[in-house]
């Protein structure tokens, strides 16, 4: 038998069916693989990468493959199956999320989502992060609409995209980046690191208590960042988030980023909050 790596699928291995969403350079489907160890057939999302996509554009798709597949194997990030690169389009293929993102979630059912859901999603997402944070994975686009949720409606945090296990350099038009989430030190410093995704989080806990507002309302990118930046000026949660949540977003919005505690720090913390308000069946 001709060896394989399991970690490359055939394109014929995979049953591409509905499309369920649409990224900056392909699609996503929803889809069948037939899994290369059991022969049984799974449900799975597929990302392709578009023919004419640019050689930077493929190459950001490797990329991405790649920090999905060392990031592999937490109960809060997408997991990815494997990839299909031996003909064209190329595909990755990864776990699904049927419910969809947590932002349409938030949006759709504004003003009925429990505040012990809330406390479920906030938890889940630091989880996850926690995880990203163990392996150095720096994220860049920690927010409400890239955290997808599963069958359960469990957190999975999503689209790699962007995401590099270095400090990095700004490398994006200004007007394309996610203003609202981007930590003051990145524009001063021109680099993302593990702390400016614990800002971006913050933001994140922002608009699940917001029910999936945009954050600073009222306010365009400019005049947000020129508040925060000169006037230190930090967003209120609603009245609804509690003193404790309140608190661990205030770290992560310090100015320092020195200062703001590590996503494991706040996983723990918020692990030990929820479960006490919903404790886990016995192990
Ligand atoms: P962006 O332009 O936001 O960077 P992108 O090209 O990185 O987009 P994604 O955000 O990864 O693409 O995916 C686009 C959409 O496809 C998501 O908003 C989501 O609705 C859907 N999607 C992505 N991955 C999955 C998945 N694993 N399961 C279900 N739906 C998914």
């Amino acid at each position: 038998p001709v060896f394989r790596s399991t970690w490359i699928l055939r394109h014929e291995d995979v049953i591409i069916n509905k499309k369920i969403g649409s990224g900056a350079f392909g699609e996503v489907f929803l889809a069948r693989m037939v899994d290369p160890t059991s022969e049984y057939l799974l449900d799975c999302a597929v990302k392709t990468m578009k023919q004419e996509a640019s050689t930077d554009a493929k190459l950001r798709f490797h990329k991405e493959a790649r920090m999905m597949r060392k990031n592999y194997k937490h109960n809060h990030v997408v997991m990815i199956f494997g990839v299909a690169t031996l003909n064209s389009p190329l595909l990755i293929v990864m776990e699904l999320c049927p419910n969809g993102s947590l932002i349409s979630y938030l949006r759709k059912n504004k003003g009925k989502v429990s505040l012990l859901e809330k406390l479920r999603f906030i938890y889940e997402t630091a989880s996850g992060l926690s995880h990203l944070e163990k392996m150095n994975c720096v994220h860049r686009d920690v927010a409400a609409r890239n955290c997808l949720l599963s069958a359960k409606n469990a957190i999975k945090i999503s689209d790699f995209g962007l995401a590099d296990d270095r400090r990095l350099v700004i490398d994006t038009f200004l007007d394309k980046l996610p203003i609202k989430w981007l930590a003051p030190e990145i524009m001063q410093e021109k680099m993302y690191s593990l702390k400016s995704d614990i800002w971006a989080y913050g933001i994140t806990v922002w608009e699940i208590f917001a029910d999936g507002d945009e954050p600073y309302p009222g306010l365009s990118n400019v005049q947000a960042r020129a508040k925060i930046v000169a006037q230190d000026y930090r967003m209120k949660l609603p009245a609804e988030a509690p003193p404790e949540i309140v608190q661990i977003v205030e770290t992560c919005w310090d100015k320092n980023p020195d200062k703001r505690k590590t996503m494991t720090v706040h996983s723990n913390a918020l692990q030990i909050y929820y479960e006490a308000r919903a404790p886990p069946p016995f192990p």
